[in-house]
C-alpha cells in the first residue's frame, strides 16, 4: 500500500483513489514567460517518479498538467517584443516540452492551457457570484474569503487574520498576505475576453481550478506542486471550487521542497538559477541532472552543487556500465547469491517508494544488489542466465527511474566475440592482442571502455 504525505492532514496516509484502480492526478505547470530552470523541474521530476510510480504499482494514470500562458509576465513580455500572447508563450511551451523529454519525464494526458478555457473559468465564476462567495468591484471580480469558514485549512493560515474586503489583485503574492483575491481582473493591458462577466482575463488561482476539474472532475485524488504553491495558490484553488461545487476538491495533497542554491531557493528573481539548457550547452548529461532531482527525498531540502552534478553523473555512468556489463557474463555457471539479491532488492524498492516515495531507501537496495553482483562478477561467477535476470529487473525498475541507457544497438555475434577474445587477451597480459582487437572494433566504430564492472562499449 502506498503511503503519501497529505498537506492537508498533515500526516501520511495510504492512497486510496475515488475509483479502483485510477489515480487523477494533476501537477501546477510552468508559466511560460521564459525557460523553466532546474528548480522548476525539481518539483516536475518529483511529479514524474509520483506518475511513474503509480503506473509501476498497477494504478492507471490520469495526468493534467496546467501552462499558464497569461498572466502579468507572460503580457509584459510579449508586449516588449511586440508580439501576441500565442506567439510569445508558443515558443516557450515548445522549449518546455523538449526539456521534459530531455529529463525524460512523462507526458501528461492533457496539457491544457490556460488561453484555451475561459468559459470553464468564466462558469465557475459566475456560479460564485450567484452563490454569494464573489463580488465585484469596478470591472474586477473578487472572491470573499470570509464568506469561506474553512479558508486556511490547507496551509495552516490563522482566520483572525482575515482583514474582510481587503484585495491583492496581481499574480504575484507576498506569503502571509491573507486577502480576497482577483477571479477575474478588469480589461487593463489590451489582453482581454469578451464574456458575460465583461471584458477582462482570469486571475491567475482559477485557471487552475477550472483545468483540473474539467479534465479530472470535481473531486480528484491528488494536486501537487511545490512548497511555494501552498498559499496563497493552493489554498485559493480550494475555497473557489468547493464555494462553487460544494464538493471536497482534492483529497491528497503533495509538496516538493524547494532546490537551493547556496541555501536559497532556485528562483528567477533572485538570479541564481541555471536552465536546463544552461548545463545542457556546457556537456552535462541530462539524464545525470534527473537523477541528480530525483535521488533526494522530495520533501527534504537539496542544495543545487557543480560537485553534487559530477557526482550523480558519475553514479548514472557506473550504473549504465554495470547493465551493460551483464552483456559479457558468459559462463553457464550459477551463483547462487544473485537471485536472492534481486528479490530483496525489488522488495526495499517497493518498500522505499511505498513511504511516501522514500527514494533513498528505494536505491539502497539496488545499490546493495549491484555491490552483491560485482563481487561475483569478479570471480566470473555470474551466469548467462542470472545476468538476464539482472537486467531485466534493472529495465523493470526503470520504467520508475529512467536513468538506463538503452539505446545502444546490439552487437553482432563476431562483435561480441571479439570483445570476449579481447579479454581473454588481456586476462593473459597479452596487451599486443588485446590492442590489436581494440583497433579492429574501433574501425567498425565501437569504442571500448574498462571499467571496474567490466569492459563497456558503445557504437560512434
Ligand atoms: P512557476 O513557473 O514559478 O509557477 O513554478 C512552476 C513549479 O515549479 C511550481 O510547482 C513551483 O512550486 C516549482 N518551483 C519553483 N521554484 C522551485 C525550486 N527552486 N525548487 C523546487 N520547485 C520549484
Ligand atoms: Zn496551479
Amino acid at each position: 500500500m502506498i503511503q503519501l504525505y497529505n498537506t492537508l492532514t498533515k500526516k501520511k496516509e495510504p492512497f486510496k483513489p475515488l475509483k479502483d484502480g485510477v489515480a487523477g492526478l494533476y501537477t501546477c505547470g510552468p508559466t511560460v514567460y521564459d525557460l523553466a530552470h532546474i528548480g522548476n523541474f525539481r518539483a516536475y521530476v518529483f511529479e514524474d517518479l509520483l506518475h511513474r510510480y503509480l503506473e509501476y504499482s498497477g494504478f492507471k494514470v490520469l495526468r493534467v498538467m496546467n501552462i499558464t500562458d497569461v498572466d502579468d509576465k507572460t503580457i509584459k513580455g510579449s508586449q516588449a517584443e511586440g508580439k501576441s500572447l500565442t506567439e510569445y508563450t508558443d515558443r516557450y511551451i515548445s522549449a518546455f516540452i523538449e526539456d521534459m523529454e530531455q529529463l525524460r519525464l512523462k507526458k501528461p494526458d492533457y496539457l491544457p492551457r490556460a488561453t484555451e478555457h475561459i468559459p470553464e473559468m468564466v462558469s465557475i465564476i459566475k456560479k460564485l457570484l450567484e452563490k454569494g462567495y464573489a463580488y465585484r468591484k469596478d470591472d474586477s471580480i473578487y472572491f470573499s474569503i470570509s464568506k469561506f469558514p474553512s479558508y486556511g485549512k490547507l496551509a495552516s493560515i490563522d482566520l483572525s487574520e482575515i482583514k474582510p474586503g481587503v484585495r491583492v489583485d496581481v499574480d504575484e503574492y507576498e506569503k502571509e498576505d491573507v486577502r480576497d483575491f482577483a477571479l477575474w481582473k478588469e480589461e487593463k493591458e489590451n489582453v482581454f475576453w469578451d464574456t458575460e462577466l465583461g471584458r477582462g482575463r482570469p486571475g491567475w488561482h482559477i485557471e487552475c481550478s477550472a483545468m483540473s476539474m474539467k479534465y479530472l472532475g470535481e473531486s480528484f485524488d491528488i494536486h501537487t506542486g511545490g512548497v511555494d504553491n501552498i498559499f496563497p495558490h493552493h489554498e485559493n484553488e480550494i475555497a473557489q471550487s468547493e464555494a462553487a461545487t460544494g464538493k471536497k476538491f482534492v483529497n491528497y495533497w503533495l509538496h516538493c521542497s524547494h532546490l537551493l542554491v547556496n541555501n536559497e531557493k532556485m528562483s528567477k528573481s533572485k538570479g541564481n538559477f541555471h536552465t536546463l539548457r544552461d548545463l545542457l550547452n556546457k556537456g552535462h548529461n541530462p539524464i545525470a541532472i534527473r537523477y541528480l532531482l530525483l535521488s533526494t527525498h522530495y520533501r527534504d531540502p537539496l542544495n543545487f552543487t557543480d560537485k553534487s552534478l559530477v557526482q550523480a553523473e558519475n553514479t548514472v555512468k557506473n550504473y549504465n556500465a554495470f547493465y551493460q556489463a551483464m552483456d559479457f557474463c558468459k559462463t553457464e555457471k550459477e551463483d547462487n547469491s544473485i537471485r536472492p539479491a534481486i528479490e530483496k532488492a525489488r522488495k526495499v524498492f517497493t518498500e522505499g517508494l511505498n513511504e511516501d516515495l522514500n527514494i533513498s531507501l528505494a536505491l539502497s537496495g539496488i545499490f546493495n544488489l549491484i555491490k552483491t553482483a560485482n563481487i561475483a562478477l569478479t570471480d566470473g561467477a555470474i551466469g548467462v542466465k542470472e545476468a538476464a535476470d539482472i537486467k531485466s529487473f534493472l529495465e523493470e525498475i526503470d520504467s520508475v527511474l529512467a536513468i538506463l541507457d538503452t539505446e545502444k544497438t546490439e552487437l553482432t555475434e563476431e562483435e561480441r566475440n571479439l570483445i570476449t577474445e579481447r579479454g581473454s587477451a588481456r586476462k593473459d597480459k597479452n596487451f599486443k592482442k588485446a590492442d590489436e582487437i581494440r583497433d579492429k572494433l574501433k574501425a567498425k566504430k565501437i569504442i571500448l571502455e574498462d571499467t571496474p564492472y567490466g569492459t563497456r562499449w558503445k557504437r560512434t
